[in-house]
């Protein structure tokens, strides 16, 4: 059993270390979205109004394990102030080596003087790093209610979804996404493929792909999928077309065979059409990564009828990955749907695996 907030008992008086995910988008120190903020509140409300003293702890960025001003917690700390005043926010973890490296000296300095541990980090989850899966070996631990509900929505589709279920892959951390795709394979119905991640499928098809964004070690990988897809007859959808750059710097439109020097940065026309039309037709639609470089106008037509399928269509739709999120917030369209998922690799891991090193370790904590 997974402990939640229930199953930590009376916290009056008590303190209590949050794990949150505040690794929000930033640009020039400045916040670009705080939806990872807000979906905290939730959690570090009921824990208030009960009377325990919350302290938050997050990692943002990458810092490599020491101190690096740019990824200060400062204005994460500020914004926190006005939405839960009172609430301690500890310098970002990733400034200590022993957060990614585990260190259980490092997960003791973090609960000193702390009396029970919540995890509401579902971003995080599926890293074994000190702050996760530390405190629970020995505090009465829980999770929070954005961890509960994100745990419940994906198993749930896991588990049970309504058919056809349509999984929409893109954005650019290419290899960290594409170790999934097999397993995801036994999940979905069919997959839908754009953004970065679509290069490196479509050279393991023979096609040029210009200077597009690719992984050459994992064309072999790719390959291997589409033949696998071919074989038990779920569908990979790759882009038919794609905008971007020529070498000269113009915007282009191209087939799927891009010459030397283009750069595709977003899936075009007809593919976008193509995509939505199978949103539509599906009951349930996991969407993680954006279809292209949505943050430049030029590329955003592609993620924006995606996203505007997503909001149209009757199937029950999740989106995760804190970019996918952000350009769902920009078009203004979050509201539309069913569950946008605060983690990008945590909620494709869970999909995949069913379950999560962060998940596992409160199963293990005293109070479970
Ligand atoms: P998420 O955060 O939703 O999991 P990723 O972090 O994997 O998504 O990818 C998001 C990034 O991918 C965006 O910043 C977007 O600009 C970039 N991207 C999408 N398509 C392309 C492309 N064709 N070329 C370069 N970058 C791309
Ligand atoms: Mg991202």
């Amino acid at each position: 059993m997974i402990p939640t907030l229930d199953d930590l008992g009376d916290v009056a008086g008590k303190r209590v270390l949050v794990r949150t995910d505040f690794n929000v988008p930033m640009d020039d120190g400045v916040i670009t979205d705080d939806f990872r903020i807000r979906a905290a509140l939730p959690t570090i409300q009921w824990l208030t109004s009960r009377g325990a003293t919350v302290i938050t702890a997050s990692h943002l960025g990458r810092p490599k394990g020491r101190p690096d001003a740019r990824y200060s917690m400062d204005p994460v700390r500020a914004r926190l102030a006005e939405l839960a005043p009172g609430v301690e926010l500890l310098e970002n973890l990733r400034f200590d080596p022993g957060e990614e490296g585990n260190d259980p000296a490092f997960a003791a300095s973090l609960i000193d003087g702390i009396d029970a541990y919540v995890d509401d980090a579902f971003g995080a989850c599926h890293r074994a790093h000190a702050s996760i899966v530390g405190p629970p070996r020995v505090l009465p631990s829980a999770m929070g209610l954005l961890l509960q509900k994100e745990v419940e929505v994906l198993l749930g589709l896991r588990e049970h979804p309504k058919r056809p279920f349509v999984a929409v892959l893109g954005g650019s951390k290419i290899s960290d996404k594409l170790g999934v795709v097999e397993s995801l394979l036994n999940v979905v119905d069919a997959l839908v493929i754009g953004g970065a991640m679509c290069f490196t499928f479509l050279a393991a098809q023979g096609k040029p792909i210009g200077a597009s964004l690719w992984e050459p070690d994992q064309v072999d990988t790719c390959a291997r999928l589409l033949a696998t897809s071919a074989a038990r007859g779920k569908p990979i959808h790759l882009p038919e077309d794609i905008v971007g750059l020529d070498a000269g710097g113009n915007f282009a439109t191209y087939g799927t065979r891009l010459p030397d020097g283009a750069k595709g940065f977003d899936i075009g026309p007809g593919s976008a059409a193509a995509f939505s039309d199978i949103v539509m037709d599906a009951r349930t639609v996991f969407w993680n990564g954006p279809m292209g470089m949505f943050e430049d106008d030029r590329f955003a037509a592609g993620t924006r009828t995606v996203a505007q399928a997503m909001a149209d269509t009757k199937a029950f739709t999740v989106v995760g990955g804190g970019d996918s999120a952000a350009a769902l917030a920009q078009f203004r369209l979050d509201d539309e749907i069913d569950h946008v998922s605060t983690g990008g690799g945590a909620s494709l891991e869970l999909l995949e695996l069913g379950d999560l090193p962060g998940l596992a370790a409160l199963r293990g904590a005293p109070n479970a």
